[in-house]
């Protein structure tokens, strides 16, 4: 990170071994789950709610814990961010969902051939995918926890805004794994744009460019559909709410323009690729740039002559 004088801000921090080490007993673990539900806590109450008689063995832990995930101040022992976060992971991904092995109706169209789409669900996973022809939609690693409490007949909306929320981090620059910074790229299914040719998954598909999010920290690398990220571009948000459609409510496959092949490749050097939104008799033109930058939007109106031309 760069501050305003231009100097570096050095973010020092543990390697992921040496965190799990540190975190890797169940006497540490309890003791942040202790602190998280009463913290802060005195060092006396502190041991005797994580249930230690001897004071040595509960005070090797604690120092393992300490200035990382749990500090010492001048109310008691309490967690650090860097602690609540770890109790965050636990709750959301310290479950086995019992839908494992389960498929549900999503009750939406497939947008390549409008068949049934259904919601399948694996251990720690959720895939969508088409009855009739078989497309997968998403395949994406929802922590179990996410759908703790959630009506099946709601899942399939979970899932969906659950995806949304994933693409908002990005789009805001933060890796939604790690928080590291991530990059965006368009893409087109040729070969020159991709290290050893286009790839399976994306041959097989009616689609002319995808968009790819790489993490420069973790190095985790996902691709989406243009328009269905395209969905949370400001111009496009207030088109949507113009015609009365609230786009964070609407799963993607409700949105009846977004079909798979509907984003166009305009120009290739420099590249440009658009997505026509088409609301009632008005349609938005959205164009982007390779690093997925607006670059114009344009408005025509199905009664309007120049709309043709
Ligand atoms: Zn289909
Ligand atoms: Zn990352």
């Amino acid at each position: 990170m760069t501050a305003d004088d231009g100097t570096e801000v050095v973010v020092e921090r543990l390697t992921p071994e040496e965190s799990f080490e540190r975190l890797a007993h169940g006497i540490r673990l309890r003791t942040i789950r202790v602190l998280d539900e009463a913290g802060p806590l005195s060092h006396g109450t502190l041991r005797e709610r994580v249930g230690v008689d001897d004071p040595g063995q509960f005070n090797y832990h604690l120092q393992k814990l300490e200035g990382q995930f749990v500090r010492d101040g001048d109310d008691g022992y309490d967690l650090t961010p860097a602690g609540r976060r770890v109790v965050g992971a636990i709750l959301s991904g310290g479950y086995t969902s019992d839908l494992t092995g389960e498929t549900v109706p999503a009750d939406a169209d497939c947008l390549r051939c409008g068949g049934p789409l259904e919601t399948h669900f694996e251990d720690g996973a959720v895939s969508v995918s088409c009855r009739d022809c078989g497309t997968r939609f998403n395949r994406v690693d929802i922590p179990p926890g996410v759908l703790e409490t959630r009506d099946l007949e709601d899942v399939h909306g979970v899932v969906d805004r659950w995806v949304k929320r994933r693409l908002t981090a990005v789009q805001y620059g933060f890796c939604h794994r790690c928080d590291g910074p991530i990059s965006q790229r368009v893409l087109r299914a040729v070969d020159d744009d991709w290290e050893g040719g286009v790839p399976d998954w994306l041959s097989s598909l009616p689609v002319d460019a995808v968009l790819r999010h790489r993490c420069v920290r973790c190095d985790v690398e996902r691709h989406a559909l243009v328009a269905a990220v395209a969905v949370l571009e400001p111009a496009v948000v207030g088109f949507h709410h113009e015609h009365g459609i609230d786009v964070r409510e609407t799963p993607l496959p409700d949105l009846e323009w977004l079909e798979m092949g509907v984003t166009s490749v305009e120009s290739i050097d420099p590249l440009f690729v658009s997505v026509p939104v088409t609301l009632g008799d008005e349609t938005l033109v959205v164009s982007f740039d390779a690093e997925f930058s607006l670059v114009d939007e344009r408005r025509t109106r199905a009664d309007d002559p120049s709309a043709n031309g």
